[in-house]
């Protein structure tokens, strides 16, 4: 308890914003999990949790939570981030980097690796622990830019005129103020050959609180392009208050694109990633990549065989129309941009 005559003035009676009250309440705790989902007595579910989060922390929002099934071990939503027994399991060709990012860094937090394009590694947090995220195993607590490093990643990007368009990324970027964001902003709009600012964030989804007027307002005012890249796995996590957000986003003329990645018992069938991306559309986002796994250590139980991604994405196409399908993509280290698997250029 602080004693309340030791609050700054400056915070004294202003509420802090809603979204950070919510990341404050987000569930660490497995049995607290369990608890809110209603398999408070499912104890080897607990156990097994316990067990595997010691390797990443279990983290959700409430809000992501409260989407969940009420009673369901296999929803969707909740074997996202619910820690299983699986991931002390070791696997030929899982590694700590698969996708060679260590590698591709050419400032702290700064990775260049296809033309154009830098990606900008803006805080290493993020709202919600995803069990099959590649970071589980990346140092980017170490990797991701202080604003002291913003510095040297500015400088790189200034230098560098064949660079049109920077992508914030983490992590999850909009874990950062609309104060701090505004100044990066304000920095990035300073160089001159910049044309596009990307964002990709899960928080539009996880939290959709964060999509604050005030966010929207900067983005749509500024003289970059704005690209939201939101990342939603399932249809079932897209609900009215996700809706609310991502039409804000709308209406302040920021395209709004998906990612998702294909990921095994949650949405490697036909009827899930037909109904995500007919979702998605209701909601004025486009589906743009779906990921195959990154190997990862810990996330081999989530793999789903190439063979079977082609044969979903045959008959993806054959349903839905052509702006409804995305690109199966898989990023392979040393490569000059993700690798098309399906729905590009073979
Ligand atoms: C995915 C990625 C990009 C963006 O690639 P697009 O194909 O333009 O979406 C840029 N830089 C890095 C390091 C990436 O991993
Ligand atoms: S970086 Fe994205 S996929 Fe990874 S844990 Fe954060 S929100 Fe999930």
């Amino acid at each position: 308890m602080i004693p309340v005559q030791a609050i700054p003035a400056k915070l004294a009676g202003k509420k802090p914003a809603q979204w950070k009250q919510e990341l404050a309440e987000a569930i660490e705790n497995p049995a607290e999990l369990l608890r809110f989902v209603g398999l408070m007595d499912d104890a080897d579910r607990l156990e097994q949790a316990v067990s595997a989060q010691s390797l990443f922390k279990l983290r959700v929002t409430k809000s992501f939570a409260g989407r969940m099934q009420y009673g369901n071990a296999h929803d969707p939503l909740l074997l996202q981030v619910l820690p299983l027994g699986e991931e002390h399991q070791q696997t030929e060709g899982f590694s700590a980097d698969p996708v060679g990012d260590l590698h591709a860094q050419k400032q702290p937090g700064l990775l260049h690796k296809y033309h154009g394009r830098v990606l900008l590694i803006a805080t290493g947090s993020c709202a919600i622990n995803c069990r099959y995220c590649f970071r589980r195993e990346y140092p980017y607590s170490e990797a991701s830019a202080t604003q002291s490093q913003w510095r040297q990643s500015l400088d790189y990007i200034a230098a560098d005129d064949s660079i049109s368009e920077v992508i914030l990324s983490g992590g999850d970027p909009l874990m950062l103020s609309d104060k701090r964001l505004d100044k990066l902003i304000s920095h990035l709009e300073g160089i001159s050959h910049l044309k596009c600012l990307r964002i990709h964030s899960r928080l539009p989804v996880v939290l959709p609180s964060r999509i604050t007027d005030t966010l929207v307002q900067r983005l749509s005012s500024s003289r970059l392009q704005a690209v939201m890249v939101i990342h939603c796995n399932h249809a079932q996590e897209l609900d009215q208050e996700v809706a609310t957000a991502l039409n804000k986003l709308k209406l302040g003329h920021i395209t709004c694109l998906n990612q998702a990645v294909l990921l095994k018992g949650i949405n490697n069938s036909l009827s899930a990633l037909a109904g995500l991306s007919e979702r998605l559309f209701e909601m004025g986002v486009l589906p743009y990549y779906l990921h195959l796994l990154d190997k990862v250590k810990g996330a081999a139980h989530f793999d789903v065989p190439e063979q079977q991604a082609l044969q979903l994405m045959r008959q993806l196409q054959a349903q839905l129309p052509g702006y409804l399908v995305p690109k199966l993509v898989r990023e392979i280290a040393g490569q000059p941009n993700k690798t098309p698997v399906f729905g590009g250029s073979e």
